[in-house]
Order: structure tokens, then C-alpha cells, then sequence
């Protein structure tokens, strides 16, 4: 594997057609880094990819869908010298949050943690069939013990009932679409006085109707690609070409870019293998973090101590805000260098499950030796 591969792979970053063909050279994409949208992650606006796409034509195209190949785990055939190198560098920087675990253990003392966690890629594999991206029975055991100890929020690009539907635990605030749609524990929080069950925000709920209508659209539209897939999110829709033969991505884009130009309410931007088109309201998973830190009480204590843990560029927006708060941390999941506010790292879901674990048999202990004096 060349480093141009090694830099794109899984960089599920925002979509670089608007970004010079730099980006898919042999130059390193550590060094050179895409533009980054002022809330911290890379998003384009659909506006600006549709003119580049008009502009630059095919040349962008070919340059994204470059960019595309490269990020297939089927590319990765092996681990070059250098590239070992720069992760050996990057890991300096962003440790391993299972060998720091003591560090963070001893930072939290005292602090009330709170943990955030993103479902896919995080709590469970990211697989071929976004319908089946199903977690373990031991890692939804372990965020149940995880709840029990500390409030706990699944953060995620899906509709809440459908990340509900993966995670089936009754007791955690869900915050799905992006962190458009967000709601409390049933019954209420143990966390929270007066907690109560129901919908807790729905910043976007005035573009339910244009979602669910430009979902359509890219259903009709993507008809003739196989295997292309659109999901609808409630307030967002992901067009997964995942499983799409690399042939037919240029068309797919193509497809999608001649259904949002009616659109100018929506943004495009890119995950794992997926486009999101979502409102372009300023809202965010970092928002969604802050808001329910807020609803929990927590708005300008000084002893709470948030973990956010996710594999995907929207996280990054909640990783900055941790960051630019001084409270907690990120943690990254990836097995690869990434450009991330996150100060800690994991290498997937299986390491996620086990920090989860650590956190949880800390807890238990804090209490029996509390219980004992
Ligand atoms: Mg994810």
C-alpha cells in the first residue's frame, strides 16, 4: 500500500472534489491537510460540490472517485515501512485510551463522567448492509453495566429509532440524525431531577417535509445503480455506494448532485462510503454534546467530565467542543492516522468494548472502597 492509500484509507472525510487533486497525489494528506469547515469537520456545502462538479467536471470527479478507491479496505494489501512510521508518530500524539487508562482514570477523580458514545463503527462493525449493522449481545451487556455507572448517550448519523432498534437499551438518552433528534431515558433519568420521558429537541423539525420529500427523489432517481442504497434518517439522508461498483460512483454523485440543486436548503457532506444530505442549520453532534450536557445539568459546572467516543468525521465536531471546553476528552476509533481533535485513540469496536469494561470496574471498585471506610 502506497501512503497516498494509507492517508485516505477509512478518511471518511469530507468530500474532495472541491479540493485540489493534491489531495489523491503522493503527497501526504497528514501534512496537507482538506479544508475544514469552521465547526471542526470537513463539510462542503452541497452548493459548492455541485458547482465544482459543474465547473470542473469529470477532472473533480475522477479526482473524488480516486480518492473513493482508495479509502476500500480492499486496497489495503499491506503496511509499508513509512506508513508504520507515521503511526507510530501519530500514536504519540493520540495514545491509546486502554494504555492511558490509569491517566484518565485519575483525571476524572472527583468529576462526574458522562460518556457519549457513536454506534456504527463504534459500538458495532461497520458492515457491507447498513441494515445489519448489528452490535453484540456482550457489548450492549457492557453499555447497559456502562449506564448503570455513568449517564450515557448513543450519539449517531441515524434516525433514533432505528439506532434504538440496534441498541435496544431503554435507559440511554439517544441522540440520532446527527444529533437532530434527541431524547431522554424511557421513564425519565436517574441522573436528572424530573427527568421525563419524551421528546427532549428537534431543532430541524420544520424540514421533516423537504427530507422526506428529496428522500424520494434520490429513491427514484438511484433506481438504475445497483446496490446503491438511501437511507432515510428523518432528519437526513444517507446515500451508502458502499456496495456500489466503483464504476458507477461517478454516475451515482452525478445522480445525487442533479437531485439537491432543487435544494439549496440542504448540505452534502461525506462519511465512511456514505453522503449525507442533512438541513443547514448549525447543529451538530458537537451541539447535540453541549445540549445534553445542559439538559443533564451540567452547563457551566466545572466537575463534570464528558467522553465522547466515535470513528467518523461528524464526531469530530464534538471532540472540538470538548477540546475548546477543557472538559474531557475524544476518543478516536481507527486502526489508521487521522487528522482528529481526539486526544485519545482505539483501534475498533472490540478495544471500545473493553475500555467501557475498565470504566465500569473502576467505577465498581471507587464505590467499594468508598463503601468500606
Ligand atoms: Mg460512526
Amino acid at each position: 500500500m502506497t501512503k497516498q492509500n494509507a492517508a485516505v484509507s477509512e478518511a471518511d472525510s469530507g468530500i474532495n472534489m472541491a479540493a485540489p487533486p493534491a489531495a489523491v497525489s503522493n503527497s501526504t494528506v497528514f501534512s496537507q491537510k482538506p479544508p475544514a469547515a469552521p465547526g471542526g469537520y470537513i463539510s462542503i456545502s452541497s452548493k459548492k460540490i455541485l458547482k465544482n462538479l459543474d465547473v470542473n467536471g469529470a477532472q473533480r470527479i475522477n479526482s473524488w472517485v480516486e480518492s473513493m478507491r482508495g479509502s476500500s479496505p480492499t486496497h489495503i494489501k499491506s503496511t509499508p515501512h513509512s506508513l508504520t512510521e507515521d503511526h507510530s508518530s501519530w500514536m504519540v500524539d493520540h495514545p491509546s485510551a486502554l494504555e492511558m487508562f490509569e491517566q484518565i482514570i485519575e483525571a476524572s477523580k472527583g468529576k462526574q463522567i458522562v460518556m457519549f458514545l457513536d454506534y456504527d463503527g463504534t459500538l458495532s462493525p461497520i458492515v457491507d448492509d447498513p441494515d445489519r449493522a448489528f452490535m453484540s449481545d456482550k457489548m450492549r451487556a457492557t453499555v447497559k453495566k456502562l449506564a448503570k455507572c455513568f449517564p450515557t448517550a448513543i450519539v449517531s448519523g441515524r434516525c433514533r429509532d432505528k439506532v434504538y432498534s440496534f441498541v435496544k437499551l431503554a435507559e440511554l438518552y439517544y441522540a440520532g440524525s446527527h444529533g437532530m433528534d434527541i431524547k431522554g431515558p424511557t421513564g425519565g433519568s436517574k441522573y436528572k431531577k424530573g427527568g421525563q420521558a419524551g421528546i427532549l429537541f428537534q431543532p430541524a423539525s420544520e424540514y421533516l417535509p423537504m427530507i422526506d420529500e428529496v428522500y424520494k427523489e434520490l429513491v427514484e432517481k438511484t433506481k438504475s445503480i445497483p446496490r446503491a442504497k438511501v437511507e432515510n434518517n428523518r432528519f437526513c439522508v444517507s446515500v451508502h455506494f458502499r456496495c456500489v461498483d466503483e464504476k458507477k460512483w461517478i454516475e451515482l454523485a452525478q445522480q445525487v448532485k442533479s437531485v439537491l440543486k432543487e435544494y439549496p436548503k440542504l448540505r452534502l457532506s461525506q462519511g465512511r462510503k456514505v453522503f449525507e444530505i442533512r438541513p443547514t442549520i448549525k447543529w451538530d453532534k458537537g451541539k447535540a454534546l453541549e445540549f445534553l450536557l445542559e439538559s443533564l445539568g451540567f452547563a457551566n459546572c466545572t466537575n463534570v467530565f464528558p467522553v465522547y467516543i466515535g470513528d467518523d468525521r461528524t464526531d469530530e465536531d464534538a471532540f472540538k467542543i470538548l477540546r475548546d471546553r477543557g472538559q474531557g476528552f475524544g476518543i478516536l476509533v481507527s486502526k489508521f492516522p487521522k487528522d482528529t481533535s481526539a486526544s485519545y485513540s482505539l483501534q475498533e469496536p472490540s478495544e471500545v468494548m473493553d475500555f467501557l469494561q475498565r470504566l465500569v470496574n473502576s467505577k465498581r471498585l471507587s464505590y467499594m472502597g468508598r463503601t468500606r471506610m
